[in-house]
């Protein structure tokens, strides 16, 4: 029932309309006259445009009215994310010879993250529809930059999604691997102010802000601080001429975990510290903490990994659940109320020039969505 060619000719043509993250107005306006043309009801999300004032577009979201025996079962929604990271303009797709791969030109990203999901979920709408199948209401959400916070996930109007259970096309590897846990992530910004003086004339009148943030750091756990919890300086700017005891001394460092308390109790072990030490020296500290990932870990009992297992074990597939580190729209969709896991898209080595779309996967992906959505 899949049709092979037409869902690589649909990746092909989404990865040549440039989309890096806060410029995706040309995949939107493409999804939106697709679907329209279909007859479905398509909307775009205000409350992400409101929240991402910088993006040219917000959420796409289709409505796909459930069909025959299972018109009136509760909603499925199917998300991937429009945005790419960079280099992602001017993609050139091609087939590799073998016919296994689609590939860039080599100076881009291909774009499979996450064009690869969204091309799924084209052609399981495609093929639902030619074959009159039995499906639940669908939601489709295509969702704006991800890459840079998942700021469509995080900011999308339930007052237009309804659904409750959700499945974003937007992980590695092939059917039966998914991503059921994620990390809250902190972001911190800050600043340690001391006091300028002349270094040579008078020192003692001085506040050094570097030597209170290396006071700091050296009483910090840094790096692997448990089996669930990290926490990385990855900045620290103090620029002075070498005459000048130097005043201020900024610092940007991020902290993830597993677990939502360690997290909170890392947050102010940093805190304190850095604190401690400014306390010591006469300094001032300034700072600045956001969340951009919210804790989730589905165990066996929620409905959407026990929907997934069950579609699993009729097909003999071998289920493998993930916990990662890093950011997924899942994060998002449940910080909304909605219970999500991510399964593959077909898409392998994300982010790089070598990006590449394994085409089998692919197709094997979006066997395992129709299943996911008809049985
Ligand atoms: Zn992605």
């Amino acid at each position: 029932m899949i049709n092979k060619d037409r869902a690589i000719a649909k990746f092909m043509e989404l990865v040549q309309i440039d989309s890096v993250s806060l410029n995706e107005r040309g995949v939107a306006d493409n999804l939106t006259a697709y679907f329209e043309a279909l007859g479905y009801e398509v909307f775009e999300d205000q409350k992400s445009r409101a929240a991402a004032p910088q993006a040219n577009a917000g959420n796409i979201i289709v409505k796909i009215p459930g069909v025959g025996t299972k018109a009136q079962d509760d909603i499925i929604i199917l998300e991937a994310h429009m945005d790419t990271v960079e280099p992602g303009n001017g993609v050139k797709p091609s087939i590799t010879e073998d016919g296994l791969y689609v590939v860039s030109d080599g100076t881009t990203i291909l774009g499979a993250d996450d064009k690869a999901g969204i091309a799924q979920i084209l052609e399981v709408e495609a093929v639902l529809r030619e074959n009159n199948l039995d499906h639940p209401p669908l939601e489709l959400v295509f969702a704006i930059s991800e890459e840079i916070g998942l700021l469509g996930a995080f900011n999308l109007d339930t007052g237009i999604v309804k659904g409750k259970m959700g499945f974003v096309l937007d992980g590695g590897g092939g059917p039966g691997t998914a991503i059921i846990g994620g990390p809250d992530y902190y972001d911190i910004v800050g600043k340690i102010i001391g006091k300028a003086s002349h270094a040579g004339v008078a020192p003692d009148q001085g506040i050094s802000s570097i030597q209170v943030m290396a006071d700091a750091i050296s009483n910090m756990k840094l790096l692997k601080v448990d089996e669930d919890t990290t926490t990385n300086i990855g900045r620290v700017i103090c620029d002075y001429p070498t005459n000048v005891v130097p005043e201020v001394t900024r610092f940007e460092m991020e902290i993830r975990s597993l677990v939502p308390e360690k997290a909170q109790k890392q947050l102010k072990h940093v805190q304190d510290t850095l604190q401690a030490s400014a306390d010591k020296f006469g300094a001032r500290l300034e700072f600045e903490v956001s969340q951009s990932l919210h804790a989730y870990h589905h165990d066996d009992s929620t409905p959407v990994i026990q929907r997934y297992k069950a579609m699993c074990e009729r097909h003999g597939l071998e289920y493998e659940g993930i916990v990662m580190r890093g950011g997924t729209d899942v994060s998002g969709l449940t910080f909304n109320g909605i219970d999500a896991i991510c399964l593959a898209a077909g898409g392998e080595y994300a982010h790089e020039l070598r990006e590449r779309l394994i085409i089998d996967e692919f197709l094997a992906n979006i066997q395992q969505v129709l299943w996911l959505v008809t049985e």
